[in-house]
């Protein structure tokens, strides 16, 4: 059983060194800034549901958060609409691509809170006045999760709103259906500003240990969210937090953990800690190489699976 003391000693610089010579994986181009990201960027941190935090070389580095804000987005707009959001989203894994085009059979509701179309939904759920209201209050509601001010990265999400051609067609396709409430292009210039949201590795870490100490940021005290919507996002995560590719996720690494383009990866395990990787090449699936790879390390080195005996 790993105590306090073993995640503690843990060398997070020696895990870095041994993950950082797989080259493996292609550097997201769906948007210029992405596309620039330095392939050899690898930063590692880990926070305790006790407020202690370790870090790696790398782990103040900034990059846009992408879809590793979708599960407190989730967390947000549970939050705020007192978990009626609830109705509006499904909960099942797709077995599909982060953006494909596809509703649940029947409802015609996002299946997901973890794919595009269950993000644009979340987004648009939570509380503000039009646009900037919204964007206003994820901005703030981000921030309580990582514990200081976060910003958002302008050109990135000009781009994404721009060339989300596909999250587009997700957002009239809801609207057609009913199951959007607000104008397709508004729902989108929330969804691109929320993934345009510049994180760190050591504030990424910080909001995932907030979900796994029950919706209280451990590092400043404040409660961001309540313990039942703390852990519903968990539950979700654990699902389809890697797509098409969280079964295997699962069972392998046994955390929950949501990846992103930008190639972070952000893991909570629940009453222990929360942890994240950015690494910005990718597999088929959209997962960071090195991320995965340092999470399958550190769930092991450390027993966090989950599921172990
Ligand atoms: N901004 C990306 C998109 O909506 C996020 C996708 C991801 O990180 O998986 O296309």
């Amino acid at each position: 059983m790993t105590t306090t003391a073993d995640i503690l000693a843990y060398d997070l610089d020696r895990l870095r060194r041994r993950v950082l010579p797989d080259t493996a994986g292609e550097v997201d181009d769906s948007i210029p800034q992405l596309a620039d990201a330095d392939p050899d960027l690898c930063g590692i941190a880990l926070v305790t549901v006790n407020g202690e935090v370790r870090v790696s070389v790398d782990a103040d580095v900034p990059f846009s958060i992408q879809s590793a804000v979708k599960p407190f987005l989730f967390a947000l707009a549970l939050h705020d609409t007192d978990r009626a959001a609830l109705g509006r989203i499904g909960i099942e894994p797709t077995g599909e691509a982060f953006d494909a085009i596809k509703l649940e059979t029947g409802t015609g509701r996002p299946p997901n809170p973890m794919v595009n179309a269950g993000a644009i939904v979340t987004s648009s759920l939570v509380e503000g006045d039009g646009v900037d209201g919204r964007i206003a209050r994820i901005i703030a509601g981000l921030s309580a999760f990582a514990g200081r001010t976060l910003d958002i990265d302008d050109d990135v999400a000009r781009s994404e709103h721009l060339l989300g051609d596909r999250n587009h067609a997700l957002a009239h396709l809801m609207r057609s259906e009913g199951t959007l409430n607000v104008e397709a292009d508004d729902a989108i210039a929330v969804y691109a500003s929320a993934c345009a949201v510049l994180v760190d590795a050591e504030a990424l870490a910080t909001m995932g240990a907030t979900l796994a100490a029950g919706g209280v940021n451990p590092r400043s005290g404040e409660r961001v969210v309540s313990r039942d919507v703390a852990r519903d996002v968990i539950s979700v995560t654990a699902t389809c937090g890697v797509y098409d590719g969280s079964g295997r996720w699962m069972r392998e690494v046994g955390v929950p953990a949501k990846s992103s383009v930008s190639g972070a990866i952000v893991l909570s395990v629940p009453g222990v800690l929360g942890a994240a990787v950015v690494s910005p090449p990718l597999d088929e699936r959209g997962t960071s190489v090195r991320g995965h790879r340092a999470s399958d390390a550190l769930s092991a080195d450390l027993g966090l699976h989950v599921f172990d005996v």
